[in-house]
């Protein structure tokens, strides 16, 4: 009777404070509240972020509040069919003032985590790290109807599903060059810049490979939505 009357009162202090608490908690720890690009990377915001692959309405509603927050420009895209159908596509054409090489097509999710690593890594990173704006990344693409390294037996990759893109490298507003290719392996502040966002990339993405994963990424750094976290 004792323990039935403690949980009533458990219960009852639970709906009475519960939204009041909401209001407490940081960006990041609350489980209701949408999410927003400016989240920290919390478990909370990965599973936040993995639900939203399920919910096209939902996650395209984000990034337009992202857009709104000057964090991305994009486009809605039609669903497509055929060998490799996307649902929901978006076109990316800029992460705020960060332009790209060129605009490029991704799923909801993959534009979100994106939109996420620039404006809390590789932007504000350039800025503290190498002393100038990020003024532009350059990649080599996201969208491709193909298997893993194009082999004829294995699943169809990432790509195939506008759910990963390939970056290559990044502009500073004083004209500075860091590609992968080259800076990667170079025991110097880009190098390093190069090496911190590559780490900080596995909390946003599903996946990220780099130069040390394999010989196909000595060029670029893959970001990828499988995965919860893999980093190599
Ligand atoms: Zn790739």
């Amino acid at each position: 009777m004792r323990f039935l009357l403690g949980l009533l009162i458990a219960v009852a202090l639970a709906v009475v404070f519960a939204p009041r608490l909401q209001r407490y908690l940081p960006p990041g720890y609350d489980p209701i509240a949408p999410l927003s690009v400016t989240d920290p990377p919390t478990l909370i915001t990965r599973f936040k972020l993995r639900s939203l692959a399920r919910d096209p309405a939902a996650c395209l509603a984000i990034l337009a509040q992202a857009r709104a927050a000057g964090r991305i420009d994009f486009t809605a895209e039609r669903t497509t069919t055929g060998a490799c159908p996307l649902v929901s596509p978006v076109r990316v054409r800029s992460f705020g003032p960060v332009a790209l090489s060129s605009s490029f097509l991704a799923s909801c999710p993959l534009a979100l985590s994106s939109a996420m690593f620039v404006a809390q890594s590789a932007l504000p990173r350039a800025e503290t790290d190498l002393g100038s704006p990020l003024a532009r990344i350059d990649h080599l693409g996201s969208y491709a109807c193909r298997n893993i390294y194009s082999r004829p037996d294995a699943r169809l990759s990432e790509h195939a599903g506008a759910d990963a893109l390939d970056v290559a490298g990044f502009r500073l507003a004083n004209g500075k060059e860091i590609t992968v290719s080259r800076q990667w392996r170079r025991d110097d502040a880009e190098g390093a810049y190069l090496h911190s966002v590559f780490s900080q990339s596995c909390d946003f993405f599903g996946n990220s490979l780099g130069p040390d994963y394999n010989s196909a990424h000595a060029g670029h750094f893959h970001f990828g939505m499988r995965g919860f976290g893999l980093c190599r």
